[in-house]
């Protein structure tokens, strides 16, 4: 395998599936058996996922909600998608364990970093949920912090779109796609690939990024085995 552990960044939207709102548990079924078969390979395995399909701060405060307040309740949403997703991984025989930012006692551990890396020594995969723990980030962000903290080897941000483009392919039909980007390529083209924080963070401490669709059968498991999928980014 190329990637020996990987950092999973999933948008809460994602588990939307057709839906307007929530949790499809079909797309958690999907997403666990794709997982499954990277778990099978003896990846070790590390999850961030969003909360875009239950709730965002911004959204909130754009309602006259204070940021503040729906940054937490955005957070406390990563923490319902994440016990969701840790269902379906139990449901398919994968040990997990979900370590959460903000105190949650009663349903997850608290975030520590060496248990967390003892826990993915020994083959379990690690959900993070509440992001960063802090009002004002992404779980963009909180997927690459987690991610150097436990020394990961890439990011893998699954998408709906299989991976960078000239220009935004659900709008522009003559937008094609780069299947390698460095850092500084991403920058003077002006690409958006995460937020700015996230995309800095990543840069900074050369961790590579590989964009790529999520709802490929088989997409995650070829790219661990280094097959070109999505657009690699890299230094
Ligand atoms: N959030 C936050 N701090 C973090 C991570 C997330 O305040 O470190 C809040 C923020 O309100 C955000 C929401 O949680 O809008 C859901 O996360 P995000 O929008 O990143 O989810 P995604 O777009 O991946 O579904």
């Amino acid at each position: 395998m190329k990637y020996k552990r990987i950092l999973l960044k999933l948008s809460g939207e994602a588990l939307m599936g057709s839906r307007a709102y929530g949790i499809d548990p079909g797309v958690l079924a999907k997403y666990a058996d794709e997982i499954k078969q990277i778990h099978d390979q003896g990846v070790q395995i590390a999850i961030v996922i969003g909360g875009g399909n239950i709730f965002r701060g911004v959204a909130g405060a754009s309602n006259g909600m204070d940021r503040v307040q729906g940054d937490y309740m955005g957070m406390l949403a990563t923490v319902i998608n994440g016990m969701a997703l840790q269902g379906a991984l139990e449901d398919k025989g994968m040990l997990t364990r979900l370590q959460t930012a903000l105190k949650i006692e009663a349903i997850a551990e608290p975030y520590i970093k060496r248990r967390a890396v003892r826990h993915l020594e020994k083959g379990r995969i690690v959900i993070f949920g509440a992001g960063t723990g802090n009002p004002y980030f992404t779980t963009d962000t909180a997927a690459v912090l987690r991610g150097v903290e436990i020394d990961a080897d890439v990011i893998l941000k699954g998408t709906r779109v299989d991976g960078i483009y000239t220009a935004d392919p659900e709008k522009d039909s003559s937008a094609t796609k780069f299947d390698t980007l460095s850092f500084e390529e991403v920058l003077a083209k002006g690409l958006n690939v995460m937020d700015t924080t996230a995309f800095t963070l990543s840069q900074e401490n050369k961790l590579p990024i590989v964009v790529f669709d999520m709802n490929g059968q088989g997409n995650l498991l070829k790219i661990c085995k280094g097959d070109t999928i999505g657009t690699v980014v890299t230094v």
